[in-house]
């Protein structure tokens, strides 16, 4: 059964429109709103653990993985998130939040912690300096209709993935993995956020209709 959204979130239960979060720390928050609007969902911004118990899925956004880290410390949000995504609430991180989602950094900040769900190693800034920025046309498993136009900005990219992890997406040049999804955990290197295609927000927004 389809659970009640609370009133101030907007949102029609799981089913129809349901509420998406996007952890509003740092980073393009407004962006991935716009995007899980426009894919169907009743996006709000989730900052206390009370958002965070409204919402039926929640985006991560890109950013800057350490202060997104830091701010999650401050707030006392780290244990519920964990909690949530361990009970298996869909998520997906973008960038930055792939990062966060990664199991292992293995060039963490000092200090810097992520929140896990993704059984993968992830690079930060993996592209290198000389290209901080670049766009790429990617075929991605589960996203018909044509090559996704990627915008990668200061990008990661994932370095292993454990037996339970799917690849979406590797990038044609050497091949680097940049889009997976674990269960009901989904990440992306690069910024669908940033484009105006919306299939892989539609993507994740049937994930959080199909999570029971
Ligand atoms: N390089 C950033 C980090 O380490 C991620 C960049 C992005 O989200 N655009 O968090």
């Amino acid at each position: 059964m389809a659970g009640t959204a609370s009133p101030e979130f907007g949102g029609s239960g799981r089913a129809g429109r349901p509420s998406v979060g996007v952890l509003a720390l740092q980073g393009d928050i407004a962006e991935h709103v716009r995007a899980l609007e426009s894919a169907g969902a009743a996006a709000s911004a989730v900052r206390r653990a009370e958002e965070l118990d409204r919402v039926y899925g929640l985006v991560i956004p890109g950013g800057e993985s350490t202060t997104i880290w830091k701010l999650i410390d401050i707030f006392e949000l780290a244990e519920p998130l964990r909690k949530r995504i361990a009970d298996g609430m869909p998520v997906f991180g973008s960038c930055a939040g792939m990062i966060m989602l990664a199991d292992r950094l293995p060039d963490p900040a000092s200090g810097q912690q992520t929140l896990g769900g993704i059984d993968m190693t992830v690079r930060r800034n993996a592209f290198g300096r000389q290209v901080d920025s670049f766009e790429e046309d990617l075929d991605i498993a589960g996203v018909e209709g044509g090559p996704f136009r990627a915008v990668f900005i200061r990008a990661p990219w994932v370095e292993d993935v454990g037996p339970g992890v799917e690849i979406l997406a590797t990038e044609p040049g050497a091949g680097r993995i940049v889009a997976v999804r674990q269960g009901r955990a989904l990440a992306t290197s690069f910024h669908p956020e940033l484009t105006r295609d919306w299939r892989i927000h539609e993507l994740f927004v049937e994930m959080v209709r199909d999570g029971a």
